[in-house]
């Protein structure tokens, strides 16, 4: 059998299709995220689902650890897990900020360090972040969620440094504008409605979850001895 692939934020949109693609391929998995009833849904072969929030490091490490006995350690985690709750650096509340730093940026820490000891010692194994175009560039309405995104691309490369020595990859993944879950948890309409208006104004579309999922199982799938360390891909008609 093939070696473990831990996936956060399983559920919906990239993490979903990244669960259903490596499953064809006959990888064991380990699915989280927080509705674990659509993880059981998908009703994969050879999976573990566990409801993990990835901001409790303890709840997280569980459930590695659980999957591990099972499947053998870990070869790669996708620290895919995140949110998106747009809004202005003046009115937001603070409180979604703390979400987006907890999650998309704590919530990957978590997941790199549950899994780096093992992976050094065994020189060997992937850590791959999904990251965001909004943590290379800037964007209106994103000051939290950039904040968080640059996070995870500093971090990331930070790890990747550390770990290098001892033949462990970590690349981050920053995707453009592709439709899944993401934009429907932010809480202003007008901001909603102003993302969807630059969408259909592009023409943005065409890229979907599966594609972004096919990208970032090829750079697995690249000889350990071979790190995509950065991958931005968007819709061509993504103008920013
Ligand atoms: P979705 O909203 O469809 O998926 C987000 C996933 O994260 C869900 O499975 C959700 O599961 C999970 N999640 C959220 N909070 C937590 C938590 N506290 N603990 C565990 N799981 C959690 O969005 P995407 O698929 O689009 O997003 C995946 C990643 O890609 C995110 O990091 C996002 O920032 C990034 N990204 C997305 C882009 C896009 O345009 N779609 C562009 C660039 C980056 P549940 O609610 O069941 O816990």
């Amino acid at each position: 059998m093939k070696k473990l692939v831990v996936i956060t934020g399983a559920s919906s949109g990239f993490g979903k299709e990244l669960a259903k693609q490596f499953s064809q391929d006959g990888y064991p998995l380990l699915l989280l995220a927080r509705r674990v009833e659509l993880l059981e849904e998908m009703n994969l072969p050879n999976t573990i689902c566990k409801k993990v929030d990835v901001t409790n490091k303890l709840e997280f490490e569980n459930a590695v650890r659980f999957a591990e006995e099972k499947y053998g350690k870990t070869d790669l985690i996708i620290n895919n897990a995140g949110v998106m709750l747009l809004g202005n650096i003046e009115n937001q509340n603070p409180q979604e900020w703390q979400q987006m730093l907890d999650v998309n940026l704590m919530g990957v820490m978590n997941g790199m360090q549950i899994v780096m000891g093992d992976m050094k010692e065994r020189e060997g194994g992937t850590i791959i972040n999904i990251a965001s175009i909004a943590g290379v560039k800037p964007f209106g309405n994103h000051g939290a969620y950039c904040a968080s995104k640059y996070g995870v691309v500093g971090l990331s490369e930070v790890a990747r440094m550390e770990l290098a020595p001892y033949n462990v990859r970590v690349m981050r993944i920053c995707p453009g504008a592709v439709d899944t879950e993401l934009l429907s948890h932010t809480t202003s309409d007008n901001i909603k409605e102003d993302y969807l208006k630059w969408k259909s104004a592009t023409g943005v579309g065409a890229i979907t979850p599966g594609d972004v999922a096919r990208t970032i199982k090829f750079a697995y799938e690249l000889p350990q001895g071979v790190n995509l360390r950065e991958i931005q891909i968007a819709d061509t008609k993504q103008d920013a």
